[in-house]
């Protein structure tokens, strides 16, 4: 990717990818992508985090091409990140990612994840889910080889599926995504991608919009003036946790993405840590052998 002036990772690939990145889970229909597209690239924003089963990567594709000359950049400017649906895990992994390749039609994805360590359609205690996910893997390795999946990584692993992928691969995760936020510090997840040199993505960041109002963050808000929601992130940047802020509203994109110019006192980030109490907004993977 070519530099830009929007923080990032370095990943293990020796890629770097931006801290921030607009999530765009229920973005759909080509207005509001559009829309959301152009306020975040106007905003600095630099890196989309879609999936198969979000059913809105040929609509972020489309727009992107509008947008990124509108806004002065290239394809190399923005990090597209991807997801293999669940229902595509093991034998129709290959077709899958290449279904995303089509759909978003950019040349190449920069970032291609397994979504969940699961099969849609199977219990969570299949006795053939970790045969599926090796297949999954091998093709993902394809592909990334090929220069078609510039990076290869994981979402809703837990530390028993990271440490059977870690011993199996030929080439390693380069990131893993996962629910993130005070409420769920996801401590020994955390360990495991610092052992492996695999980086520590957040989603629903925000706790889907719910976190905004719990009293701890709304009173460090006010300490620091800024808002909820920027309170929220700063707490993951802060420790260097990429994050991927979902919405369609043009001001609070502009808003989410303003984390760079302040910082957190350590009481304020031990307050905030603090809040752990294992809480899932999202979908819970421990179950899945
Ligand atoms: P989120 O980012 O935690 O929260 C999004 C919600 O917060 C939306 O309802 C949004 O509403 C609201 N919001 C956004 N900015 C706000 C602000 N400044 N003040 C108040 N409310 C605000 O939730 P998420 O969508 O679950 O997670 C973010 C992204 O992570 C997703 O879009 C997706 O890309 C990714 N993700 C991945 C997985 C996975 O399995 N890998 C799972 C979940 C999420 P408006 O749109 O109306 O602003």
């Amino acid at each position: 990717m070519s530099s830009s002036s929007s923080p990032s990772v370095l990943l293990n690939t020796g890629v770097q990818m931006p801290l921030l990145g607009l999530g765009t889970y229920k973005l759909v229909g080509p207005e509001d992508v559009y829309q959301a597209v152009d306020a975040a690239l106007a905003a600095g924003y630099r890196s989309f985090d879609s999936a198969a089963v979000y059913r809105n990567e040929a609509d972020l594709g489309r727009v992107l091409k509008e947008l990124l000359p509108k806004h002065g950049l290239t394809r190399e400017d923005v990090f597209i990140t991807s997801k293999l649906g669940p229902k595509d895990q093991g034998e129709g992994a290959m077709e899958g990612a290449l279904r995303s390749l089509a759909q978003l039609d950019l040349g190449y994805i920069d970032l291609y994840l397994i979504h969940w360590p699961g099969t849609q359609g199977r219990v969570v205690t299949d006795q053939r889910n970790p045969g599926n996910r090796a297949e999954s893997w091998a093709a993902l390795e394809k592909l990334h080889a090929q220069g078609k999946l510039k990076a290869i990584g994981v979402s809703n692993y837990t530390p028993a599926h990271m440490r059977e992928l870690i011993q199996s691969c030929k080439i390693p995760p380069a990131l893993l995504q996962v629910e993130f936020h005070p409420r769920l510090c996801q401590t020994e997840l955390r360990k495991v991608c610092e052992e492996y040199e695999v980086c520590f993505q957040a989603y629903s960041s925000l706790g889907k919009g719910e976190l905004v109002t719990d009293p701890v963050v709304l009173e460090v808000s006010k300490n620091c003036e800024r808002t909820p929601a920027q309170v929220l992130l700063r707490w993951a940047v802060q420790q260097g946790v990429p994050v991927l802020p979902k919405s369609s509203n043009p001001d609070r994109i502009k808003d989410n993405a303003r984390l760079f110019d302040f910082t957190l006192s350590d009481t304020d980030m031990d307050r905030l840590s603090a809040l752990d109490c294992e809480h899932k907004y999202c979908w819970d993977p421990s179950e899945v052998v």
